[in-house]
């Protein structure tokens, strides 16, 4: 294997990141996104969920306490 073989191999196995929302290839701008939109998206999304997540603490907290 040449040296410029090497090269070559060792950049075309690099994963080209998607975009988790559509599954396009990210833009470096956007990244892991392909666009403003998609993070947009995403940002949202996040914030929907950790507002619908149950508090996992009080649910912790009771367990150790009973373990005595
Ligand atoms: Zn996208």
């Amino acid at each position: 294997m040449t040296e410029k073989d090497a090269k070559a191999a060792n950049v075309v196995p690099i994963k080209r990141a998607r975009c988790p929302m559509c599954r396009k290839p990210a833009e470096s701008e956007w990244r892991p996104f392909c666009s403003k939109r998609c993070a947009d998206i995403d940002l949202g999304r996040w914030l929907n969920e950790s507002y619908s997540i149950p508090s996992q603490e009080e649910s912790d907290e009771d367990g150790v306490r009973e373990e005595d």
